[in-house]
C-alpha cells in the first residue's frame, strides 16, 4: 500500500475503504524502520495476523495503534482517519459538533479525539522562521469577536503572533502563542521557541520587545493602525473568523491547542499533497493521550 496523497475525498475511500487498511497504513509507518518492543525495547519479534508484532524478548504483542493516538479508538480506525483527513486538508474548521454528525460520532467524542489530532499538529520548533518576521499581540473572544453570542468566552484572551515573509512579502509562515500579558517575559518564549536570532524582526513601538533587542535583530516602528503591518493583520483576522467555530468555552491551554491547528494548516499549505499523511505519521510518532490529562486541562 502506497502513501496517501492529495485532498481527493473520492481516492482517500478508494485507499483507505475500512478499519482493516487504516490499521494497515498505521502498522506500515509504525514499524518503517523494523520493529521495537514498547515494553523491553527488544528488536526481535515476527508480525502477527491483525497487523501486530509478537516481541521475542518479552512474549508481548503488540498493535498497530499501541503507543500512538488511535489507541483505544472506540469508533473505528476509517472513521478516525476521516477526522484527520478533513482536519489536515480542508481550509475551513470544523467543530466538533459538525465532525460528529458527518462521521456518526458523539460529539464529546470527536472533540477529544480532534484534541489528539491536534496535539500532533502542535509545532516541533525545529524550523525557526529565518526571514523578515513581522510580531504583534492580539486579543481572542470576547463579546466583540462573536455575533449573537458564538464567541467562545467572556474573557479575552490574549496572544502574540509571529508572520514571516519573503522579500515580495508575501507569507510563508505562521506562529501564535497564547501569553498571560505583554510583558517582555512574556513575549520572550515565541522568540526562543520560532524565531531565529538571524531573522529580521518588525514590531510596534511596545516597549516590552525592548530587552529582547540584546538578543535579536529587531526593528521597531509605529503601527499606523496596522498599515505597516498589513499582512500580519490578515491572518489575524483569518485566525478570529477560524476561531468563531470552535466551543463556547475553550480553557487557556485549549485555545493553544487551536492555535497550533491554525499555524500547522498555515504553514503546511504548500505541501498539500503529503499533509494528511504528515498528521498520520506525527500521531503515531506522538505519547498517547490520556482522557484524564485532557480533562484536567479543562480546569486551567
Ligand atoms: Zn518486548
Amino acid at each position: 500500500m502506497e502513501v496517501f496523497k492529495g485532498q481527493n475525498i473520492l481516492s482517500f475511500v478508494k485507499e483507505l475503504p475500512n478499519d482493516e487498511a487504516c490499521k494497515a497504513y498505521l502498522a506500515k509507518i509504525k514499524w518503517q524502520d523494523g520493529f521495537k518492543c514498547m515494553k523491553c525495547d527488544h528488536t526481535k519479534g515476527c508480525e502477527k495476523a491483525g497487523y501486530r508484532y509478537h516481541c521475542y524478548g518479552c512474549n508481548h504483542v503488540e498493535s498497530a495503534t499501541a503507543n500512538t493516538l488511535f489507541h483505544k479508538v472506540k469508533f473505528g480506525l476509517q472513521k478516525a482517519f476521516c477526522v484527520v483527513f478533513e482536519m489536515s486538508t480542508s481550509t475551513k474548521s470544523v467543530s466538533s459538533i459538525q465532525m460528529g454528525k458527518r462521521f456518526d460520532i458523539r460529539q464529546g467524542t470527536a472533540w477529544y479525539f480532534m484534541q489528539k489530532v491536534r496535539k500532533s499538529m502542535k509545532s516541533s520548533q525545529k524550523y525557526p522562521l529565518t526571514e523578515i518576521v513581522h510580531v504583534d499581540e492580539f486579543t481572542v473572544g470576547g463579546k466583540e469577536e462573536g455575533k449573537q453570542g458564538r464567541s467562545y468566552d467572556s474573557k479575552k484572551k490574549k496572544a502574540v503572533i509571529a508572520v514571516e515573509l519573503n522579500v515580495k512579502h508575501q507569507i510563508k509562515r505562521v506562529y501564535v502563542k497564547s501569553i498571560d500579558d505583554y510583558s517582555a517575559k512574556s513575549l520572550t518564549p515565541i522568540f526562543e521557541e520560532h524565531i531565529s536570532p538571524s531573522a529580521k524582526i518588525v514590531t510596534d513601538k511596545w516597549r516590552g520587545y525592548a530587552p529582547l533587542k540584546k538578543s535579536y535583530d529587531i526593528e521597531q516602528k509605529l503601527s499606523n493602525n496596522g498599515r505597516n503591518f498589513k499582512e500580519l493583520h490578515v491572518v489575524i483576522m483569518q485566525l478570529k473568523s477560524w476561531l468563531r467555530a470552535i466551543p463556547t468555552h475553550v480553557s487557556k491551554w485549549h485555545v493553544q491547542s487551536y492555535f497550533d491547528e491554525f499555524c500547522f494548516r498555515i504553514n503546511r499549505s504548500q505541501f498539500k499533497q503529503s499533509v494528511f499523511h504528515k498528521t498520520i505519521e506525527r500521531m503515531v510518532i506522538a505519547k498517547p493521550v490520556y482522557h484524564k490529562d485532557v480533562k484536567q486541562r479543562l480546569s486551567v
